[in-house]
């Protein structure tokens, strides 16, 4: 069964599916990160997504498809779609392009806004590891590194408090329609992402069996 991911930015849906990843065998597909590696590179492209990231807004659908279906292909196992939807366009675009009759199971990460935007604010991430840490709630080990790469730890652009109010106005307009979508489905299940990370680990797991 393949796994789907929604909930609002910094809700926890990269560090459960990490997770995921490592102890269950998972294949991580996060939209965010294939964006990224494209600003990386510094094509005209790759700046003009850097340019729509940093302002928070929500890349175009389709070159979004477009960089999922080059990187994602459903006969090589599992996978866990994190990032991606981000709206009911997308969900149909998901359905029929990419998972077609495929069995899947779409997890709701449900947490308050305020909750959100401190985790977020406090939010560093190693980008070669994947580990993403919280100043406050779970620190590295030294100040600034990673404990597994030693690599130095970054603040996203887009994790600063006036960009983050933008991507949770996003996210506040777009969540309910692809809920009613995925409920009409009958593929919706809701996970209290509130929790302790590893209560919420436990409780996906009883989730997806
Ligand atoms: P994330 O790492 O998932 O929080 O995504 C960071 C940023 O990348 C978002 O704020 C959007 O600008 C862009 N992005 C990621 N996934 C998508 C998507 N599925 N559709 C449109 N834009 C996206």
């Amino acid at each position: 069964m393949q796994l789907i991911f929604i909930g609002a930015p910094g809700s926890g849906k990269g560090t459960q599916a990490n997770r995921l990843t490592k102890e269950l065998g998972y294949n991580h597909i996060s939209t965010g990160d294939l964006l990224r590696s494209e600003v990386a590179k510094e094509s005209p492209l790759g700046t003009k997504i850097k340019d729509i990231i940093d302002a928070g807004n929500l890349v175009d659908d389709e070159l979004v498809m477009e960089l999922l279906s080059k990187n994602c292909s459903l006969s090589s196992g599992r996978y866990i779609f994190d990032g991606f939807p981000r709206n009911v366009q997308q969900c149909k675009m998901l359905d029929q392009q990419v998972l077609s009759s495929q069995n899947y199971k779409v997890i709701l990460f449900k947490i308050d806004n305020e909750v959100i935007v401190e985790r977020i604010i406090n939010r560093r991430v190693a980008a070669d590891s994947g580990k993403i840490y919280n100043l406050i709630t779970s620190p590295p080990l030294s100040p600034g590194v990673c404990d597994e790469t030693g690599e130095v730890l970054v603040h996203r652009d887009d994790d600063k408090r006036d960009v983050v109010e933008k991507r949770m106005e996003i996210f506040d307009k777009t969540i309910n329609p692809m809920i009613d979508y995925y409920r009409a489905g009958g593929k919706l299940v809701e996970l209290d992402a509130s929790l302790d990370p590893n209560e919420v680990f436990n409780k996906l797991t009883e989730l997806i069996e």
